[in-house]
């Protein structure tokens, strides 16, 4: 079959990759009616993170089972399911604690962006759906692998409570789904940190009050202002730049909350500052898995549509130009079918 693969700084190909199959008795293989990019696959594809090149690419997936190992118990072929992109047992201590992204048997997905996966720990890594999904529902639950599933985590880690005030650092994929996760959890008021017009709109539909354009020091005096000098209860930092942790955390009121969810390149944080500021910080990768049941039944009643951050449709042939349409901010996030 052919997959995609990375080979270097904006080197991304469409070529001829070997087909999965069962490697171990939890496996099990999946099809892939739709996968997509992620926001974070920029950052080896411009060159920020060191590879092993080539790299087989892709971590977001739903689709329908075709073949599960011998020791697969609760996954069936036929069925339509959804994963996260960390593997998990769902049964070791860091899982029952709901830290699943920390999971003792954790893998990183790759691969994905192809028309078949293996996934490994079937059982503990996949959720499967009482039947299939109407077509058009197959974005929003391809969405809870990875983008919805981070937006959720960052809001809950960031602690949004009904009637909280909110600041998103980031407009991605991600930070639009972390507006859309806060409005669910009961936010007055949340304020999206943006200066691109088609992400403005996507937040204020997704739920965002207030859009503060500014970044730095001014885009942290506009949010003090909004918040008459007090600063936000919970703030999301949804970039992974040293720029958005800083304008996140002087964001936080003094007591505040502050979850940060991009996987952070060369952020330093400075004790004395931090230890001033008295907010609480919580991060990570986001443990997905503890949220899928729970993001796929919101979807499924039709409460939300986090399928609409898919903003642009190519055959996965095309991933190439997928890619250089979310690398030039021409697309907010790229679906791909095969
Ligand atoms: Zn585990």
């Amino acid at each position: 079959m052919k997959g995609t693969v990375l080979y270097g700084p904006r080197d991304v190909r469409w070529e001829d990759v070997s087909e999965p199959r069962i490697e171990q008795p939890t496996d099990a293989i999946l099809r892939l009616p739709a996968t997509c990019i992620c926001g974070s696959d920029l950052w080896p594809y411009r060159g920020l993170m060191p590879i092993p090149a080539p790299a087989p690419m892709g971590h977001e997936y739903c689709g329908y089972v075709e073949e599960t190992g011998p020791e697969v118990r609760h996954i069936r072929p036929g069925q339509f399911v959804v994963g996260s992109f960390a593997t998990s047992d769902n049964t070791c201590p860091h899982c029952r604690y709901g830290y699943h992204s920390s999971c003792v048997r954790r893998e990183f997905m790759s691969r994905a962006q192809a028309p078949w996966l293996r996934v490994p720990l079937a059982d503990g890594t996949l959720v499967p759906l009482p039947e299939a999904p109407p077509p058009e529902m197959i974005p929003s639950l391809l969405a809870c692998s990875d983008v919805l599933g981070t937006g959720w985590f960052a809001a809950d880690a960031a602690q949004v409570r009904p009637g909280g005030t909110v600041v998103v650092v980031g407009d991605g994929a991600v930070g639009l789904l972390g507006v859309l996760s806060a409005r669910q959890m009961g936010a007055e008021r949340i304020i999206l940190m943006s200066r691109h017009e088609a992400r403005q709109k996507l937040g204020r539909e997704f739920g965002a009050t207030d859009i503060v354009a500014a970044r730095g020091d001014e885009g942290v005096a506009q949010v003090k202002e909004l918040t008459h000098g007090v600063g936000a209860d919970s703030v999301l930092e949804c970039v992974g730049t040293q720029e958005a942790m800083m304008q996140a955390i002087r964001c936080a009121r003094p007591g505040g909350h502050v979850s940060f969810v991009g996987v952070p390149h060369e952020v330093r944080l400075d004790g004395t500052e931090l230890f001033f500021s008295h907010v609480h910080l919580h991060g990570g990768p986001a443990p997905v898995r503890r949220y899928l049941p729970m993001l796929m039944e919101l979807v499924l009643e039709g409460r939300i549509q986090p399928g609409k951050v898919f903003d642009l449709e190519l055959p996965l042939s095309a991933v190439a130009e997928g890619y250089r349409a979310m690398d030039e901010r021409r697309a907010i996030k790229v679906l791909l079918r095969p």
